[in-house]
């Protein structure tokens, strides 16, 4: 079985820092369609994001899931898009566990859902995203969007294996 790991903020829609409304939860052009093709084409999808707002108290874990719900209800493909979902919530200074870069969750995923790991590709607009694939043993993608990414890190993450598109649709499109 083979999957996709998906960053949310930065990668499937526009990246709000902090975000704790769903209304203001903007899909990125083509990420429906592209989350069709890649079910079409297989892939169980995860949705795997940090939200260190949580740790911080800026948030709660209710408004995290609130925003989730939102997305998804805007790709439009069922409320089981995503074969599971996780919501890191630690903030960069509390003790680690499923913030990325640990590869926790997508170790967990691959046991749990008999994943080909070499059929496993994260997804994701930050140097954590690329490094928890990395971690993980799995392919990574980093998507430079100009969003939310910071300077050098696009360097790194080719440094750390990572092919490099501008958009979730545009990785999508070279797939088939
Ligand atoms: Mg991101």
């Amino acid at each position: 079985m083979k999957a996709l790991f998906l960053d949310r903020d930065g990668t499937l829609m526009l990246n709000v820092p902090y975000l704790s409304d769903p209304e203001k939860v903007e899909l990125f052009p083509g990420v429906a369609e592209s989350l069709k093709k890649a079910q079409d084409l297989g892939y169980l999808l995860f949705l795997f994001t940090n939200q260190s707002g949580i740790g911080r108290g800026y948030y709660t874990l209710e408004d995290a899931v609130a925003c989730n719900t939102k997305l998804i209800e805007l790709i439009g493909l069922g409320e089981d898009v995503f074969a599971e979902v996780c919501i890191a919530p630690e903030a960069p200074d509390a003790e680690q566990v499923y913030r990325k870069p640990s590869p926790k969750f997508i170790l967990e995923m691959i046991a749990k859902h008999s994943l080909d790991p070499e059929a496993c590709v994260i997804v994701g607009d930050r140097i954590a995203d690329v490094n928890a694939g990395k971690n993980a043993g799995i392919k990574r993608v980093y998507i430079n969007s100009g969003n939310c990414s910071e300077e050098g890190e696009e360097a790194d993450a080719v440094e750390a294996g990572a092919m490099v598109f501008p958009s979730f649709a545009a990785f999508m499109a070279a797939q088939e």
